[in-house]
């Protein structure tokens, strides 16, 4: 397997295709194997199935390499999720983004509901605020931008302040991903991602990766990750690593189209608001030029009317598809406040979009005429 200390200077857009590849040698395989054994031969670190599994390792060599720091993959975003937040100690205060994906709230809220952790919601773009928060805290958890307010943390701001008060830093890197925002560059202790997203990006796969730089830190996910069981299908692992061999790509073309789309949505007639940190007066502009090597491929806007009419336009799209999730080839719109576990101050008629890398205009044809069609 290619490792960090081998490569150490190439860009992200060459690692994620040179990465995790088996040893050059004749007839050697160029890519890693799908290794389908739950045991192996005694006498190796390995062992045993849940321990490791040699397809994992190639795509937490890659990711970890992209993060620059150790990876180690789960069974799904949550999984990895769940192994983070078993790291807070008992009664432990874990100060959150008010914006978190869904499922981190809503497990938060879980874990406070036992007693196991005490929970404080921050904004996170009031880096100021954070920082007075996290006196006392054990962990801050950031998402930036977050899902689904595209709100705009200051890295480099959080993590410093965090840092001074021995307060451990998370942030989930899902929608930026490794191309374009690498939080441990900024102080960040330990980066997830829900692999379902963007790295794997064909809507095919569910898993989760953390990162870390920090040996204690990841000790304990990896014994967490081997004694819970929350461990990723080497099959899986697999078709992660094979979508992320055209992440760059997918992420040039999908951001490219995001930015002319927001554009476009921002003097539509049935949008109301549109949040795309790309768009020069959007109030994440300033500090996502400044920590992100690019805006990314996730819009949020509001439409007309209320909830009702929202959900019209999500039926009335054509080309692009009414799901949940993000990050894949195809685009994607959502009313996110149709589950219930999103939080009530999101507004009832956000919808996000996941571009996808088709052709803009085509894209645009169908978002114009499903927006049209609620006027
Ligand atoms: C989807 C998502 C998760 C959860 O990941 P799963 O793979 O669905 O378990 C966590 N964080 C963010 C930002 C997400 O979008």
């Amino acid at each position: 397997m290619s490792s960090r200390e081998n490569v150490p200077h190439l860009s992200p857009e060459t690692l994620v295709v040179s990465g995790g590849r088996p040893a050059k040698a004749p007839d050697a395989p160029v890519n890693v194997p799908v290794v389908l054994s739950s045991t192996f031969h005694a006498g190796g670190p390995v062992a045993y199935g849940r321990t490791s599994n040699p397809t994992w390792e190639a795509l937490e060599d890659v990711v970890g390499t992209l993060e620059g720091g150790r990876a180690l993959a789960f069974s799904s975003g949550m999984g990895a999720v769940s192994a983070v937040l078993d790291l807070v100690p008992n009664g432990g205060t874990v100060v959150v983004s008010s914006h978190s994906y869904s499922g981190v709230a809503a497990r938060l809220r879980d874990l406070e509901a036992d007693g196991r952790v005490v929970v404080k919601l921050v904004s996170v773009q009031d880096a100021a605020t954070v920082a007075t928060e996290c006196m006392g805290a054990d962990l801050l958890w950031v998402e930036t931008p977050t899902n689904p307010a595209m709100e705009v943390c200051d890295l480099a701001a959080v993590a410093a302040a965090a840092r001074r008060l021995g307060v451990m830093t998370v942030c989930d890197n899902t929608f930026a991903g490794p191309m374009l925002q690498r939080p441990i560059e900024h102080g960040i202790d330990v980066v997830l991602h829900s692999a379902t997203k963007s790295l794997a990006g064909h809507s095919d796969v569910l898993l989760g990766i953390v990162v870390t730089t920090d040996d204690a830190y990841y000790d304990r996910l990896l014994r967490t990750r081997t004694l819970v069981g929350s461990i990723p299908g080497p099959f899986e692992a697999w078709l992660a690593l094979r979508g992320l061999r055209t992440l760059a790509l997918r992420v040039k073309q999908s951001q490219a189209s995001a930015l002319q789309l927001a554009i476009r949505l921002a003097t539509h007639p049935a949008v109301t608001a549109v949040r795309y940190p790309g768009l020069p007066d959007d109030p994440g502009h300033e500090i996502a030029t400044r920590q992100m090597d690019g805006y990314g491929a996730l819009v949020a806007f509001e439409t007309v009317g209320g909830a009702a009419t929202a959900e019209a336009f999500c039926e009335r799209v054509e080309l692009v598809t009414h799901a949940t999730s993000l990050g894949g080839v195809e685009t994607l719109v959502e009313r996110r406040r149709r589950w219930p576990e999103e939080r009530p101050d999101i507004p009832e008629t956000l919808i996000r979009l996941s571009v996808g890398i088709e052709d803009v205009e085509d894209l645009w044809a169908d978002l114009d005429q499903a927006l049209t069609s609620i006027l």
